[in-house]
């Protein structure tokens, strides 16, 4: 039985005190979990700061982002290895920003998931497509090329790998993906992974939805049978709703 996993993307928001104090909100209301499994990715100025205030929970704490090398002449990023020292066990790879706004296509996703997984960093992978191609209808086509170059050369241990289906045109709009909407390209992405790999990696690996998740619209999103956990933005920025998130998706 897949656990539901719901992850709060800070984004570039928050100072460190903001961070600290939402940290430990969350981190008091939360002293245990069951049935569901949380995180959040702060700002990467402020990993640790977050750490601190999370680490006796269960909450789990992911960077945003990370670059592909381990070490070396890469001005301005940062390593897997340096995520970890921060005390990450996650980290989000080619969420829409970076793939829309900075630029990374899937072969420097692909090189990134490979890197962040050799060091010992789990993965949530995002894909999704933007308005215009799924009003093309060419969202299966789009989710499944970046399915196949974001993950060349990697067979997904379900444990360390989780993908986020996080459709571009729900991202920070206020206009969430219906229920059907999300299950559809849900069981898309699940029929890809037992073609391409196994029944046994399908039937595990966790698929999240992001889009305008918010405290009223995330338990029917989780109630479809392959929506195995949420990715929130805005609503993960206030303690409550992001805690009332995590405790309607709880199996
Ligand atoms: C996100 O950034 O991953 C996201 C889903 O944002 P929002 O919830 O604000 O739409």
């Amino acid at each position: 039985m897949r656990i539901p996993f719901v992850v709060g993307n800070w984004k570039m928001n928050l100072d460190r005190q903001g961070c600290e104090s939402l940290a430990k909100h969350i981190a008091v209301k939360l002293p245990q979990l069951q049935g569901v499994r949380a995180g959040v990715c702060p700002p990467f100025p402020y990993l640790m700061t977050v750490h601190a205030q999370i680490k006796n929970s269960p909450v789990v704490l992911g960077s945003q982002n990370v670059y592909c090398e381990t070490k070396g002449a890469f001005t301005g990023e940062v390593s897997p290895a340096m995520a970890l020292d921060c005390g990450c066990t996650w980290t989000l790879v080619g969420h829409s920003e970076r793939r829309l706004v900075i630029g990374e296509d899937n072969k420097l996703i692909n090189k990134k998931v490979k890197a962040a997984l050799a060091a010992g960093l789990n993965v949530i992978l995002c894909i999704g497509e933007t308005l215009e191609q799924r009003q093309q209808n060419q969202t299966e086509k789009v989710v499944e090329s970046q399915l196949v170059g974001s993950l060349e050369g990697i067979t997904p241990d379900p444990e360390k790998l989780v993908l986020a289906y996080e459709p571009v045109w729900a991202i920070g709009t206020g206009v969430v993906a219906t229920p059907d909407q999300a299950e559809e390209v849900h069981q898309f992405i699940r029929g890809w992974l037992t073609r391409q790999y196994s029944a046994a990696v399908a039937e595990k690996l966790c698929i999240q939805y992001g889009g305008s998740v918010n405290a009223g619209n995330a338990k029917q999103l989780i109630s479809q049978p392959n929506v195995d956990g949420l990715l929130v933005g805005g609503a993960s920025l206030k303690a409550d709703e992001f805690v009332t998130i995590i405790i309607a998706c709880q199996n």
